[in-house]
C-alpha cells in the first residue's frame, strides 16, 4: 500500500548528515550519560526554545513524571481529559489523582474558567495540555495558581518551538513537558525535555533521571529511575534540528491550503488558534457536527481510508474513559470534551505531502456533506 497518505510521517536526515554526526563516537564509546552530543543538544535546544533551562529525557512522558516528581506534588491536579493518554498516566502513576476540567468549545485547551470550581484543600497542581499546539489560556491559569498556591505544569508535546506573541512557549507556568517523539514535529526518534525556571528542579530532575544519583561519589538523595537519552537520540535531534524551519514552513503552506478549502463547510469547525500564537502546525484537525454535517466522524474516517488517506480519533476515547481508571478516583463530567473526542478526526500533515494531497483529501471530505 506504498500510495496510502500516512497522517504523520517522521522528519528525516539525509543518511550522510547523520553518520557524520555518530561517527566521532566510534572512537569516544561515549554512548550514553549525558555525553557530548546530549550537552550539544541541549544548548542548542535552549536557545531554539528560547528557555533558560532545558533537562533531556528518554521520552516526554517520563520528562512530565520526573517534573512532576521534582516539584514533590501530592494530592490532586486539575488537567484536561482531552489528552493524549501519556499526560493523565503521568499523573496516575506518580500516586496523584487527576480532576477533570472540561474544555473550552474553541480552542479546545482547558476551559480556564471551570478551574477554580475544582480547586479542593486537596489541589497541589494544574496540568494542562497545549492541545493541537493552541497555547492554553496561560494569564488566567498563572492567576488562579498565583492566588491558590497551585503549581503549574505545562503539557507542551504539541508546541514545540511556539510562541505567544514574542514570549516562548516554555516560559509559561513552573515547568513545560516537550516531546521528541518520531511522530511530532521536531524528534529524537524518542526523546523528550523539561523546561524550567529554578535551577534546583534542574538538578532534581537529573537525578530522577539516573537512578537517583547526583554526583559521581553516589549520593542518593532522591527515588529515580533511568529515563537518559542517548548520544544516538541526541545525533539525530542535532541533524533534523537544523532541517525544523523548512519542515514547519512546508506544514504552513499545507494548513493554510485546508483552510481555504475547508472553510465555511456546514458543520465542519476548524480549530481556532489563540491570537499571538505562532503555531507549528503540528497536527490539523477538524470536528464534525452530527446532524450538521452529512457524515458522521466514523464513517468520514473510513471513507478517508477507501480513498487512501489515513486519519486519526485524536484524542478519542478521553483519558477520564479509560478502563483501568475505574472505581480508582471520581470521574467528572466533561460534556463538551466529550462531543468533541466523538466528533474530532485529525487530517494528514508533514512536509512529505503536497498542496495536491491537501485538494484531493479536501474534495473527499466535501462529498461527505449533506
Ligand atoms: C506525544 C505526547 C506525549 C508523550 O510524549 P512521548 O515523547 O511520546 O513520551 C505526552 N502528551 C501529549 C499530548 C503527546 O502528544
Amino acid at each position: 500500500m506504498c500510495d496510502m497518505i500516512p497522517v504523520a510521517r517522521s522528519m528525516m536526515p539525509l543518511l550522510d548528515e547523520y553518520v557524520k554526526e555518530i561517527e566521532p563516537l566510534w572512537e569516544s564509546r561515549h554512548l550514553t550519560n549525558a555525553g557530548v552530543l546530549h550537552q550539544r543538544l541541549q544548548n542548542e535546544l535552549e536557545k531554539y526554545l528560547g528557555v533558560p533551562h532545558l533537562t533531556l529525557f528518554s521520552n516526554g512522558h517520563m520528562a512530565l513524571e520526573a517534573a512532576i516528581q521534582a516539584f514533590g506534588l501530592r494530592g490532586e491536579v486539575i488537567t484536561t481529559p482531552f489528552t493524549f493518554a501519556s499526560t493523565t498516566q503521568a499523573i496516575v502513576r506518580c500516586g496523584l489523582t487527576p480532576v477533570f476540567c472540561d474544555i473550552d468549545p474553541e480552542t479546545l485547551t482547558i476551559d480556564a474558567g471551570k478551574i477554580e470550581s475544582l480547586i479542593t484543600s486537596q489541589t497541589c497542581a494544574i496540568l494542562p495540555v497545549h492541545v493541537y499546539g493552541n497555547i492554553c489560556d496561560v494569564e488566567a491559569i498563572d492567576d488562579i495558581a498565583k492566588r491558590y498556591g497551585l503549581r503549574v505544569i505545562y503539557d507542551g508535546a504539541h508546541a514545540f518551538g511556539e510562541t505567544l506573541g514574542d514570549v516562548p512557549v516554555g516560559m509559561f507556568g513552573d515547568a513545560t513537558m516537550f516531546s521528541f517523539h518520531a511522530t511530532k514535529v521536531f524528534h529524537t526518534i524518542e526523546g523528550g525535555g523539561m523546561a524550567y525556571h529554578d535551577p534546583a528542579i534542574g538538578r532534581k530532575a537529573e537525578a530522577i533521571r539516573n537512578f537517583g544519583i547526583y554526583s559521581a561519589d553516589l549520593e542518593i538523595e532522591e527515588i529515580g529511575g533511568n529515563a537518559k537519552l542517548s548520544e544516538f537520540h541526541a545525533a539525530m535531534g542535532l541533524c533534523n534540528l537544523r532541517h525544523i524551519e523548512e519542515e514547519i514552513y512546508s506544514r504552513s503552506g499545507l494548513a493554510m491550503a485546508y483552510r481555504e478549502r475547508l472553510q465555511n463547510i456546514p458543520g465542519l469547525s476548524l480549530l481556532r488558534y489563540r491570537e499571538g500564537v505562532s503555531c507549528n502546525n503540528a497536527y490539523f484537525p477538524v470536528v464534525l457536527e452530527p446532524g450538521v454535517f452529512g457524515e458522521t466522524r466514523d464513517a468520514l474516517q473510513q471513507r478517508l481510508m477507501e480513498n487512501g488517506v489515513i486519519s486519526r480519533k485524536y484524542f478519542y476515547p478521553l483519558t477520564s474513559a479509560f478502563d483501568c481508571y475505574r472505581g480508582l478516583f471520581p470521574i467528572q463530567d466533561t460534556p463538551i470534551a466529550k462531543t468533541v473526542s466523538e466528533n474530532v478526526l485529525a487530517l494528514p500533515i508533514h512536509s512529505s505531502i503536497r498542496e495536491a494531497d491537501v485538494k484531493r483529501i479536501c474534495d473527499i471530505i466535501r462529498d461527505g456533506r449533506l
